[in-house]
């Protein structure tokens, strides 16, 4: 086989495009287990987010290419630094939104990476499109040519950027030799499994993402559970790092290098967030991967709501009993929870106040259970 295309190839991805890591697997069909597990996954992605289209399937690699011949998968950087400072997040009433998520530059240049990959194949004569589609479970191929080993966290570890590698794949008619998997190196290790918050680590390898913070708050649009509401602290959307932060293979990490975000955008207070315009949404989340998770800008007054309401603090009083009769019925439902939470009279009295005039019989059930936790 004439390697010279992957050497080309590497070549141009790592010193060019300036991305981390680059591997070829094969376009052979997955496993009929990982299959198994990964449809568990995509099953609850189809039933929570519009995003998924419903679609609940595993594709295969030539699903999307009857001819293919390889899979490639790109590997960039994603570590903006430590996460959020939650000790001045609580004296501040300020949410967290994971960095990663909320650069336009970032994501841009991710996007030109990935064209500029179709384009090297095109320009030698090879068909090659970019797998962008969530039904296909490209962990597992960066798994499969080394550039990351499947942790028990279900997440991708690269020997370098540890859990934090951005991963895109592609599919293509050119034949070029297979990279190895890297070793295993979980062997008894079960750290990740015995921190995660919610147990939704279940077994090794796989996340039981109807209990996992991240895809709750950053994917569902159905109804978040209550013991799972109480655990998220001030989190946005997607930026839980519990089960990468205690991995031995994710110390001493470089963050990635890219410009000033502003603080508003990372740590915006919750109560304006509460109460974000239609303008402000549009402008600053809409055109991020942020934005784009959440769909609807009622998703993150959800998501605000929840925050202010496990720091169970009088303070957000105002900005709840004034979202008790925002338009959004789960924005009124999800305030009545957290100033359940708060459990003040104050509270209190705000949520009898509601009471009288919530025609939703959703939302009246909301304030009444809170009413009763506060006794
Ligand atoms: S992201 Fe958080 S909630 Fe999800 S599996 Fe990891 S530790 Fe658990
Ligand atoms: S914490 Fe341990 S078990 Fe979990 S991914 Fe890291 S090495 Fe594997």
């Amino acid at each position: 086989m004439d390697n010279s295309l992957k050497k080309d190839l590497k070549s141009f991805v790592i010193e060019e495009l300036v991305a981390d890591a680059i591997g070829i697997a094969s376009a052979d069909d997955f496993k009929e287990e990982d299959c198994r597990r990964i449809g568990v996954v995509r099953k609850a992605f189809a039933e929570s987010t519009p995003l998924a289209g419903g679609d609940a399937q595993v594709y295969q690699p030539r699903d999307f290419l009857p001819d293919a011949k390889s899979v490639i998968v790109v590997g960039v950087n994603s570590y903006f630094g430590d996460g959020p400072d939650i000790k001045k997040a609580k004296k501040e009433l300020r949410g967290f939104v994971e960095e990663s998520h909320i650069d336009i530059d970032f994501l841009n240049k991710n996007s030109q990476r990935s064209s500029d990959v179709v384009d090297f194949f095109n320009d030698r004569g090879y068909q090659c499109f970019s797998l962008t589609a969530g039904g296909f479970p490209l962990k597992l191929k960066a798994s499969e040519c080394g550039v990351g080993r499947y942790g028990k966290n279900a997440v991708i570890q690269n020997r370098e950027l540890g859990a934090w590698i951005s991963l895109s794949a592609f599919i293509t008619d050119a034949e070029m030799e297979f990279d190895s998997p890297l070793k295993d190196d979980c062997g008894e290790c079960s750290i990740c499994m015995e921190a995660c918050p919610t147990g939704a680590l279940e077994s090794p390898y796989f996340c039981n993402v109807w209990k996992c913070l991240d895809f709750n708050l950053g994917h569902n649009k159905k109804n978040i559970p209550e013991e799972i509401r109480g655990l998220t602290g001030n989190l946005l959307g997607e930026g839980c790092r519990i089960c990468r932060d205690v991995c031995p293979s994710n110390r001493n990490l470089k963050p990635v290098k890219h410009g000033e975000i502003s603080s508003d955008m990372i740590a915006p207070e919750l109560p304006s967030i509460l109460s974000i315009s239609d303008k402000d949404w549009e402008e600053k989340f809409v055109p991020t991967l942020f934005g784009f998770f959440l769909i609807e800008k009622k998703y993150l007054q959800r998501n605000a709501a929840i925050a202010l309401g496990n720091f169970m603090d009088e303070r957000a009083v105002g900005s709840l009993a004034e979202a008790l009769s925002n338009g959004e019925e789960i924005v009124r439902e999800y305030s009545a929870w957290a100033l359940g939470r708060i459990k003040t009279p104050k509270a209190k009295g705000e949520l009898e106040k509601a009471l009288k005039k919530e025609q939703n019989k959703g939302v009246e059930k909301e304030i009444n259970e809170s009413l009763e936790f506060i006794g």
